[in-house]
């Protein structure tokens, strides 16, 4: 997935020392041990052998398979340790490189997968990169973008209205939610998170007066650090209680039944489908398959959606599943918040 120009993979391929094989003086257990300390993925996992089982294959894989911001990170950390370890360096050819791993690195949100902690991780450490290299503007737009995106997915999660919100807003209706739920135990975490909320507006207004496409001066590099540090504290903590709360919550046996008598078909899947009343189903096009006359019906009555052209069949909960891509705990958490049924 990652778009490493062919020009790049030579230089570092030359760095590396990948021509035979080999990744540098690895030994299949360093090196093992060194990318999932980097960036959290088993190079020995069968997905990455598709050139052959080589190192230097693998790592091949790794480039095709990963996003940029994670090759991005990965390539940064090989190249301190090809730093620290090659006596003969081929200084130009290094500094290339560099370029190479911060080009990788200047991530779009859209590649980060919102509920992995991993990708939590890389995405701070690539943004402290880019405020130590005196670019805190890039840095901190970044976060700016990925916290909005998170609180605006966990804020739909607990059926809390996201539109027309910006940040503040967000983690201001979502504190007020953990209050009004009592999963805050004390009074002290409960006036940390309050102050957060002055915070995130604070920092909305350093993203939409400071960034790049104003005159203004931009916040120097020790206060673009702190804060930085705070948001993503903050950030860890949220992730922390929807972590505890998924875990918490066990489905009763009635309770899916419950959702599918107080929720109608057509209200969750008409949030994703134009639907068309005809006599007692409604129509639209499916979702599940490309087509340009509608062959997807859903039944209220009878409490199922179906498609007459890819056979895609199901109720409210394999609905959300197939189109969220969520597994079915997360499904019957999400219909349950959003439909404010009480569990
Ligand atoms: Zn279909």
């Amino acid at each position: 997935m990652s778009d490493l120009k062919f020009q790049e993979k030579e230089k570092l391929e030359k760095i590396y020392e990948m021509s035979l094989g080999y990744v540098m003086s690895f030994s299949n257990r360093t090196f093992q041990a060194f990318i999932l300390e980097s960036v959290g993925k088993d190079i020995y996992d069968s997905k990455y052998d598709v050139n052959g089982d080589s190192k230097a294959n693998r790592l091949r894989a790794f480039w095709q398979l990963e996003p940029n911001f994670v090759v991005g990170k990965l390539t940064k950390d090989l190249l301190d340790y090809v730093f620290e370890t090659n006596n003969n360096l081929d200084k130009a050819l290094f500094e290339k490189c560099k370029q190479v791993a911060d080009r990788l690195l200047q991530v779009t949100s859209s590649e980060i997968d919102l509920n992995s902690e991993q990708d939590f991780a890389v995405l701070t450490e690539s943004i402290k990169e880019s405020i130590d290299k005196n670019r805190p503007e890039t840095g901190l737009d970044r976060l700016h973008t990925y916290a909005t995106k998170y609180l605006r997915s966990v804020c739909r999660k607990r059926g809390i209205s996201t539109e027309n919100k910006n940040l503040q807003s967000l983690v201001g209706e979502y504190v007020k939610h953990l209050n009004n739920k009592k999963e805050i135990e004390s009074e002290i975490t409960n006036r940390i998170l309050k102050s957060a909320i002055s915070i995130f507006d604070a920092f909305n207004d350093i993203r939409n007066n400071h960034s790049l496409a104003h005159d203004n001066p931009i916040l120097n590099k020790e206060e673009s650090l702190l804060v930085l540090k705070y948001i993503s504290v903050t950030l860890a903590f949220i992730k922390t209680v929807e972590r505890k709360r998924i875990e918490n919550f066990k489905i009763e046996k009635d309770f899916p039944d419950k959702l599918r008598s107080n929720i109608l078909v057509s209200e969750v899947v008409g949030k994703k489908v134009n639907l068309k009343l005809r006599g007692k189903e409604f129509t639209g096009l499916c979702p599940f398959h490309n087509e340009k006359s509608p062959s997807f019906v859903v039944n209220d009555q009878k409490g199922f959606y179906h498609c007459f052209g890819c056979t895609a069949h199901g109720d409210i909960i394999t609905f959300l599943m197939a189109i969220e891509k969520m597994d079915y705990k997360n499904a019957v958490i999400q219909l349950a918040e959003e439909f404010n049924i009480k569990y």
